[in-house]
């Protein structure tokens, strides 16, 4: 019940902007923002994207809501209370620098940051509410802690970690924001940190594999929205944990869950789980 609420309500709705309006994520964000009566007060795109000036409702197939798509930051962030980002990591930190003091949280999906990225990211996190997430689904977040039990039940020697997703073609980082957050929580059921435990991808004269590594392969196909596995492989049996994403607007629907919640809290790094209090 805790989480069909934090999902749907009973709380006020904070006005947002949109990042990557005319983006599959920002298209769903805005059709699940249209549903759910949250206003959408901005929406951004790119310098050079022909959805400039146009009216975001309307390129999602919705009645026009009287907003203009803009590429100046300030303009689309001046009269919301939420930012919700799912563009490029590139435009994600141009976004944090230059979001206007008036903006009280931002929802981060955007996945592929560089661990420089990461830490420019924490030191906005410093300044204001920032949730961020790899995937932003209910069933993802719940996934992540029972991979996280699981890796601390079985032991390392035994039981060998492979994290497998598929996503469709147009995706451009590998492996997924989502797989890394399970090989986090992994890592983390097993007391490591992931840049520790995680293992070179198996391609060519790789010798046997180590124990306790925690290994990740990645599959690029059609229009998959996104399917992820947590493999526990032992001598005499397996344990497959699986999550698969149907429609963006699972993502989009945790991600305004998660502005709504975002704006009462003070500032920080915050996750789903935060949100979904997992
Ligand atoms: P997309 O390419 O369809 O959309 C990205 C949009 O951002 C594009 O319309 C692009 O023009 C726009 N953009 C680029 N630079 C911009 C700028 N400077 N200012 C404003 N807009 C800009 O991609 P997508 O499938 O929507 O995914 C976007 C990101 O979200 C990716 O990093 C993806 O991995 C991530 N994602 C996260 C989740 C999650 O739940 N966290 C779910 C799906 C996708």
């Amino acid at each position: 019940l805790r989480h069909t609420n934090a999902m749907t309500g009973p709380f006020t709705a904070p006005s947002i902007a949109v990042a990557g309006a005319a983006g599959r994520m920002g298209q769903a964000v805005i059709r699940a923002a249209l549903d759910a009566g949250i206003p959408i007060t901005g929406a951004s795109e790119r310098a050079d994207s022909p959805a400039l000036s146009k009216d975001p409702a309307s390129l999602a197939g919705r009645e026009p809501i009287g907003v203009a798509v803009t590429a100046d930051i300030s303009a689309a962030a001046a009269a919301a209370a939420v930012w919700i980002d799912f563009t490029t990591p590139a435009a994600s930190l141009a976004a944090l620098d230059a979001l206007p003091a008036s903006v009280a949280a931002v929802v981060l999906g955007t996945t592929g940051f560089s661990p420089n990225d990461q830490a420019a990211i924490d030191a906005h996190a410093k300044a204001r509410a920032i949730v961020q997430a790899g995937n932003f689904s209910l069933g993802v977040a719940l996934l992540c802690a029972l991979v996280r039990d699981a890796a601390a039940r079985l032991n390392a020697a035994d039981w060998d970690i492979e994290i497998t997703e598929a996503h469709h073609r147009r995706k451009v980082d590998a492996p997924s924001g989502t797989a890394l957050m399970l090989g986090r929580a992994a890592a983390a059921g097993r007391g490591v940190a992931l840049p520790e435990a995680r293992l070179a991808p198996h391609d060519g004269q790789t010798g046997p594999r180590p124990p306790g590594g925690i290994g990740f392969a990645v599959v690029r196909g059609g229009g998959i929205i996104g399917d992820h596995s947590a493999i526990f492989a032992a001598e005499r049996e397996v344990l497959t944990l699986n999550h698969v994403a149907m429609d963006r607007a699972v993502f989009a629907d945790g991600a305004l869950a998660a502005a709504r919640w975002a704006v009462r809290q003070p500032a920080g790094l915050y996750s789903i789980s935060d949100v979904l209090g997992l």
